[in-house]
Parts: structure tokens; C-alpha cells; sequence
């Protein structure tokens, strides 16, 4: 046999493509969640399925799940504003996303989370914060 395996298991199974997509969806933001910044657990549909949204890149968002659960149907940027953890850039960068430009929404998320990049360096001292309280 000298069939190209790769291609020949993505063309008869979608669900190996859709799994690539949905690691590539989570990859873009470093698997954290677009609306808070915590680890992202699944993928939230801005336009919710039951209102036509698409499975697309541009209308799908890594998400926790308490986000995603929270948020459940209703209008996403509505909904995001009315959360404690708003911030104005994480807004702006979601409607890049919606867009379609994710380099500019990664650009704002990396802007809202200034540890998006950096190991977790401070994680050692607020432990100790939190053991001493
Ligand atoms: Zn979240």
C-alpha cells in the first residue's frame, strides 16, 4: 500500500478532523478560556446551534465550562458585560475573533493577560501568601 495514511484516515473519518480542529481552536488562546482567562474545557458557540450558529472557526471560542454553561444560549457579548470579570480588551478581542481576525484577537488577549506567556513564576509565592493567611 502506498497510500498518504494521514489523508486517507482524515478523508474517511471527520472526527479525527474535527478533533485537530477543536485542539487548534483551544491552541490559539494557550487552551485558556476567551471570556475569563481560565483553563479552556470545551468550545463555546458565540451564536448558539439552536439559533443557526455554524461550527466555524470564527464562530467558535475556547471556553471553561462554568462560562460556557453560564452563558448558555444568550448573546455573548451581552452577557459578557454583565460579568465580574469583564474587561473591555477581552471584549474587543472576541469580536476580532468573530471577525475572523484572529491575530488581532490574540494580539488583545495577550494585551488583557499580561501571563498569557510567562511560566508560572509567581504561582510559588502566593502559595506561601495563601499558607501564611
Ligand atoms: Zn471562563
Amino acid at each position: 500500500m502506498h497510500i498518504n495514511d494521514a489523508v486517507f484516515l482524515e478523508d474517511l473519518c471527520p472526527k479525527f478532523r474535527f478533533r485537530q480542529w477543536r485542539k487548534s481552536i483551544h491552541r490559539f488562546t494557550g487552551k485558556s478560556c476567551i471570556y475569563c482567562g481560565k483553563p479552556s474545557e470545551s468550545i463555546d458557540h458565540v451564536l448558539p446551534r439552536s439559533q443557526g450558529g455554524l461550527s466555524t472557526t470564527e464562530n467558535c471560542v475556547p471556553a471553561c465550562l462554568s462560562c460556557n454553561g453560564d452563558k448558555s444560549d444568550k448573546n455573548a457579548l451581552y452577557w459578557y458585560r454583565r460579568q465580574k470579570f469583564y474587561d473591555p480588551r477581552r471584549a474587543m478581542a472576541i469580536r476580532a475573533w468573530l471577525e475572523g481576525d484572529l491575530r488581532l484577537a490574540i494580539r488583545l488577549l495577550q494585551w488583557a493577560s499580561p501571563k498569557f506567556k510567562v511560566s508560572n513564576e509567581n504561582q510559588g509565592k502566593d502559595e506561601s501568601k495563601y499558607k501564611a493567611a
